[in-house]
């Protein structure tokens, strides 16, 4: 089973590429923030906490991701594999996610990082704004919080994937083809 991350910051495009991967490579597409965010459409209690945490730009607890990560692995253990968009975002998701797939015999295959610049990110943020409604991409203090806690917390994972020789830089520039056809080419190299 093929596990590939694609990491980079709020409106780098991720969901938009990981959508356009499992497509093409038979791969299934986990999506943290999607998951949180059914849980919040769910109007659960944790939901409410969730939406709290989520509506400020700051990370769900460590915990509360990564038992959601191991739950939807565990429910799915006949895909040919997945991909992680949004997760890991912090060091100790990644080393316990590690842990996680080490106990099972497995491993991360290749890190995808996306590269593309704040004032970028902020633009393309503002027009998702006007076509999901996400109240997390509709202030722009939330979204300068959401791209400090990416430069902070999930930068670092960088160093974290480039010790272990997984990690691979995109440039985030082009168009959504031409990314696209990067990261194919990527995934299939890395699938070999
Ligand atoms: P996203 O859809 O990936 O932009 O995520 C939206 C929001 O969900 C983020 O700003 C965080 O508040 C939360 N979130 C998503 N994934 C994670 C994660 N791996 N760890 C902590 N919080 C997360």
């Amino acid at each position: 089973m093929k596990h590939f991350i694609i990491i980079g910051p709020p409106g780098a495009g991720k969901g938009t590429q990981a959508k356009l991967i499992v497509e093409k490579h038979n791969l299934r597409h986990i999506s943290t923030g999607d998951l949180l965010r059914a849980e919040i459409k769910a109007d659960t209690k944790l939901g409410r906490k969730i939406k709290a945490i989520i509506d400020d730009g700051n990370l769900v607890p460590d915990e509360m991701v990564l038992k959601m990560i191991k739950s939807v692995i565990t429910k799915n253990p006949h895909v040919s594999g997945f991909i992680f968009d949004g997760f890991p975002r912090t060091t100790i998701q990644a080393s316990d996610f590690d842990s996680h797939l080490k106990s099972l015999g497995m491993d991360v295959n290749g890190v995808i990082s996306i590269i593309i610049s704040d004032d970028i990110v902020k633009d393309r943020i503002h027009h998702r704004a006007m076509i999901e409604d996400r109240k997390d991409d509709m202030n722009d203090e939330i979204i300068q919080n959401r791209i400090a806690t990416y430069h902070a917390k999930t930068e670092p994972l960088i160093d974290y994937y480039k010790n272990q020789g997984k990690y691979h830089e995109i440039d985030g520039n082009g168009t959504i083809e031409e990314i696209f056809t990067t990261i194919s080419t990527l995934i299939e190299r890395l699938s070999k």
